[in-house]
């Protein structure tokens, strides 16, 4: 019996695990067989991976033929395992392809020997490094992609037999050029673009300051849109670390990084007609990312929230809280981070017509309110902002907007004041600071009408502590120590929409 080896790695949410491929061939009839939980794309590998090898020179051994995948506990699926298989298998049958040492392979392959693109490519090389290895060889479109971690020697291959090349001592492909990228941070858009709509422009920057939840509603064609998507450019660029957290996510979810790491805060705006899965991730038998997920340290719009179903709009409850998406499937449970900024817009009634001039609306009251009623209370309750986007007045249509650089300024600074003061207690934004710290560490503003609110039942207990929140980010954003009486009218007001 003669047997090699070839390692990769397997994807558990975005943390990844050294998988060992071991190919074993001995004599016998001819039968192959691959253990070692693998799913579906994984068991067609076989195949892939038989027809590949033929056209890259190499004839699939007459015989017995195991391939292992350990550890067996552990659940696999993709179709990047293939590399590393036609490696071992390679090694088994001819000794002048040496077994690679040292290296971890990622790539598919088509019948032809071609090896083409992976999802999860990032996520996959991030583990390598972690796990001290310091060479990759990955398929020759997604060299960039890989080379975004840091110090790892990245070795690109087109086809099977230019991977055969390399084990015998070659170069690898040549990194490609690289794609030209807007230098724009968010391409075109900009809050110039909105004129009018003092009060919501105020509202958003509030949102982007501290981070906090935002519920625009008002009529079609307000700006509603214009508004939540421009919310990303008023917010600092991500980390260097939440960059390649960002980039692994979105990696896993296929889509490609040869511009780079992603840089600024995504957006993501999932139609109401979306499924489940593609909201809060799923898949058949292991989960992938979501629309929650892909707004990790961004932006989720929920364009017409009411639109959307009930089940959705609830699923959002245990992300809000945690920041992070919990996805069960019968072969295994996957986390994904999910920490986002929630933007929600609804219309008036469910035609759009009710407030605006010389418009019909033939919407019973009844069904105004069982459409405002579809977002659920335990939602809504967990919305800092709730503001009133008025129709578009002519006398706003010609003056000129503040833009997008001048209100990020004033975000940043008021971040900085955030930063300051809580990273004692290992938080940077006011959206996060739990009721205790709230009222108990840091000084504690006279808050007699947000209890006057609370015992005439205008106001939750979690109500009041969002109110304190949104003071604070009111106070951050001009220049206070502490909020005061104006700035804690002000935060009730965005609370309670009025
Ligand atoms: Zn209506």
């Amino acid at each position: 019996m003669k047997t090699a080896k070839a390692r990769s790695i397997a994807l558990v949410g975005i943390e990844g695990i050294c998988v060992q491929v071991e190919a074993a061939w001995a004599d016998g009839l001819p039968h192959t067989e691959l253990v070692g939980l693998a799913d579906i794309s994984l068991k067609e590998a076989q195949a892939r991976c038989k027809a590949a090898l033929g056209s890259s020179g190499v004839s699939w051994p007459y015989g017995r033929v195991t391939i292992n995948l350990s550890p067996a506990y552990l659940p696999k699926m993709g179709t990047h395992f293939d590399l590393a298989i036609c490696t071992a298998l390679a090694a088994c049958v001819r000794d002048d392809l040496p077994e690679p040492a040292g290296v971890l392979l990622f790539g598919e392959v088509g019948l032809d020997g071609t090896v083409r693109a992976v999802r999860g490519l990032l996520p996959g090389v991030i583990a390598a490094a972690r796990q001290g290895v310091s060479r990759v060889v990955v398929p020759a479109v997604q060299m960039r992609e890989a080379s975004l971690v840091e110090g790892m020697d990245v070795v690109g291959v087109g086809s099977l037999a230019e991977l055969w090349e390399v084990l015998r001592g070659g170069p690898g492909a040549s990194m490609p050029e690289p794609v030209k990228v807007s230098t724009a941070a968010h391409g075109k858009l900009d809050l110039a673009d909105v004129t009018g709509q003092p009060e919501a422009r105020w509202a958003l920057e509030v949102a982007a300051a501290g981070g906090h939840h935002l519920y625009f509603h008002g009529p079609p064609g307000a700006g509603k849109t214009m508004l939540a998507e421009r919310l990303p450019t008023l917010l600092p660029p991500l980390s260097e670390a939440q960059a390649l957290e960002v980039s692994a996510i979105h990696s896993l979810a296929g889509e490609g990084l040869d511009a780079g790491l992603i840089q600024n805060p995504p957006y993501s705006d999932p139609h109401p007609s979306s499924s489940l899965a593609s909201i809060v991730g799923g898949g058949a038998q292991v989960a992938t990312p979501g629309a929650i997920s892909l707004a990790h340290r961004g932006v989720l719009f929920l364009d017409e929230a009411p639109e959307f179903p009930p089940k959705v709009l609830d699923s959002l409850r245990a992300p809000l809280e945690s920041g992070r998406v919990v996805i069960s499937r019968q072969r295994a449970t996957t986390v994904y981070p999910a920490r986002f900024q929630l933007v929600l817009a609804a219309n008036p009634c469910p035609c759009g017509k009710l407030e605006t001039r010389g418009a019909a609306c033939k919407c019973t009251p009844q069904q105004v309110r069982k459409y405002a009623n579809r977002i659920s209370g335990p939602v809504l309750d967990r919305i800092d902002i709730h503001q009133h986007v008025r129709p578009l007045s002519k006398a706003f249509a010609c003056e000129p907007a503040e833009g997008s650089a001048a209100v990020a300024q004033r975000v940043e600074m008021a971040r900085e004041r955030q930063r300051a003061r809580l990273s004692k207690f290992g938080m940077s934004m006011n959206c996060e600071v739990p009721g205790r710290v709230l009222r108990k560490e840091l000084p504690l503003p006279d808050v007699d009408v947000i209890e006057q609110a609370v015992r005439m039942g205008r106001l939750s207990a979690r109500g009041a502590d969002k109110v304190l929140r949104l003071a604070w980010t009111v106070a951050d954003l001009s220049g206070q120590d502490v909020p005061g009486e104006d700035e804690l009218n002000i935060a009730l007001a965005m609370r309670q929409g009025s």
